[in-house]
C-alpha cells in the first residue's frame, strides 16, 4: 500500500475502473480508425464501437441512440445546451431560469447570456439545498425558454425533484435541461417519465475517462432545436463537429454499463459507509450536516464545523485524507462555496466545511481511520479557538 492520503474526493473525479481501461485499450492502437471513414474496416469497427456505447448511454436514460451527442464532458454539454437553446429560441423569448447552487458550468454560461441581454432568474434553495417548486412555478413566464436545474449537486449531493420540475415545464412547453454529471450511474434517470429535454453527462465522475461526456437532446415531443457552438465536419447531426474520440467513448459506455449493473448494491454499501462516517462525526460540538439528510447521493457527506478556521482544518486533514471544501472547480478561488452560502451559511462557516465523496474503492476501515483523524483534528482546532 502507498502512504498517499485516502481518496475521498469522488465528486471531483474518480479513477478509471480497470474493466473500463481494458475495454478502451484496443482503440488506441490496432482499432484506431476514424468512425466516419465509411470505406474500410478501420472505420467500420470503430463506428460499431461508438454505436454500442451510444446505445448503452441511451438505454441508461431511456432515450434513443440518435439523441446522444458526444462532447468533451459536462462543461461542454452544459454550454451547448444553454447557449444552443438561447440562440435557437431567441425569437420565442429571452428568459432563462436556473438555481443558485448550480455548477459554474451552468451559472457562467447564464452569466454570459445575461451580458448579451438575456433575462436570467436564479432561484434560491431552501436550507436543505432543494428548490421550492412553488417558487419555480411562480418564476415561469410566457417568454421563458429554458429551465436548467441539476440532478445531483456536486458539493452537497442533494437530488432535485426532476420529475416535478419536468412536469411544470412540459405543461408550459418550456425546455427543461438538467446537468446530470454527478447523477449518471448513481441514481435512476428517465428522460420520458421525468420530462427531460436536455441532459448533460460526463464519464469521469463514474469511473470512466476524463475528456468525454454527452448531451442528450430530445428528438420527439418536442423536437429540441439547438444552435451548434462548434462548427466543422457536421458530426453528431451537426450539433457538435469534431472527430469522435473512440477510446474515450468506449470507456464512457463501459463505465456506465458497470455502474448501472452495480447501482443498487453499490448504493447500499455507500449509504452504510456514509452513515457510519456521519454517526462518528455527529458527536462533535457545533457540527452541521449540509444538504437534505436522505434525498442525496449515497456517497456524499458534507459538513460544516463551528469554531474552527477553514484553512487550518483542510491543512490538518490533508496528510490522511484527500477531501475538499467546496467544489474542485471553485477551489482555486478564495471565495467561500456559493452552494454553502446559498444554504444560508455565513462565509466563516462555509469555509469551515468538508466535502467527503465516498466511492467504489473506499472501505469501512478507511472510513474509520478518516473519522478518527477528523475528530482529533477538529477537537484540537476548536480548543485552540476557544482558549
Ligand atoms: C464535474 C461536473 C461538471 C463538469 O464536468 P466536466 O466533464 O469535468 O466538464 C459539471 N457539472 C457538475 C454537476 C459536475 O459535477
Amino acid at each position: 500500500m502507498s502512504n498517499r492520503p485516502i481518496y475521498l474526493d469522488c465528486h471531483a473525479t474518480t479513477p478509471v475502473d480497470e474493466r473500463v481501461l481494458s475495454a478502451m485499450l484496443p482503440y488506441f492502437t490496432e482499432k484506431f480508425g476514424n468512425p466516419s471513414s465509411i470505406n474500410h474496416i478501420y472505420g467500420w469497427e470503430t463506428e460499431a464501437a461508438v454505436k454500442q456505447a451510444r446505445e448503452i448511454l441511451a438505454d441508461a436514460i431511456n432515450a434513443t441512440p440518435e439523441e446522444i451527442v458526444f462532447t468533451s464532458g459536462a462543461t461542454e454539454a452544459n454550454n451547448l445546451a444553454i447557449k444552443g437553446v438561447a440562440e435557437a429560441y431567441f425569437s420565442k423569448g429571452q428568459h432563462i431560469i436556473t438555481v443558485a447552487t448550480e455548477h459554474s458550468a451552468v451559472l457562467d454560461p447564464c452569466e454570459y447570456l445575461k451580458n448579451l441581454g438575456f433575462d436570467i432568474t436564479i432561484l434560491p434553495v431552501k436550507s436543505d439545498g432543494l428548490i421550492d417548486l412553488t417558487v419555480l412555478e411562480k418564476a415561469l413566464r410566457p417568454e421563458t425558454i429554458l429551465v436548467s436545474v441539476m440532478a445531483a449537486n456536486n458539493e452537497i449531493g442533494v437530488l432535485q425533484p426532476l420529475a416535478e420540475i419536468g412536469e411544470l415545464c412540459h405543461q408550459r412547453q418550456i425546455i427543461f435541461h438538467t446537468d446530470a454529471a454527478q447523477a449518471i450511474g448513481k441514481i435512476p434517470l428517465d428522460v420520458q417519465t421525468m420530462h427531460i429535454d436536455l441532459m448533460s453527462l460526463t464519464a469521469h465522475k463514474v469511473y470512466g475517462p476524463k475528456g468525454i461526456g454527452a448531451l442528450y437532446v430530445r428528438r420527439r415531443n418536442p423536437r429540441v432545436q439547438l444552435a451548434p457552438q462548434q462548427h466543422g465536419g457536421g458530426h453528431e447531426r451537426g450539433m457538435r463537429s469534431g472527430t469522435l474520440y473512440t477510446p474515450q467513448i468506449v470507456g464512457f459506455g463501459k463505465a456506465v454499463e458497470i455502474a448501472l449493473a452495480e447501482q443498487e448494491t453499490e448504493n447500499q454499501r455507500l449509504t452504510q459507509l456514509r452513515q457510519s462516517l456521519w454517526e462518528q462525526l455527529s458527536h462533535l460540538e457545533g457540527i452541521h450536516l449540509n444538504g437534505h439528510p436522505t434525498q442525496r447521493l449515497a456517497g456524499n457527506l458534507n459538513i460544516s464545523v463551528e469554531g474552527v478556521d477553514g484553512a487550518a482544518l483542510l491543512l490538518g486533514l490533508q496528510s490522511i485524507m484527500a477531501v475538499s471544501s467546496g467544489s474542485a472547480c471553485s477551489s482555486t478561488k478564495t471565495a467561500p462555496s456559493h452552494v454553502l452560502t446559498a444554504l444560508g451559511h455565513s462565509e466563516k462557516l462555509a469555509y469551515a466545511s468538508i466535502r467527503f465523496g465516498i466511492g467504489r474503492f473506499n472501505t469501512q476501515a478507511e472510513i474509520d481511520l478518516v473519522a478518527k483523524h477528523a475528530i482529533a483534528t477538529i477537537e484540537s482546532l476548536q480548543s485552540i479557538t476557544v482558549s
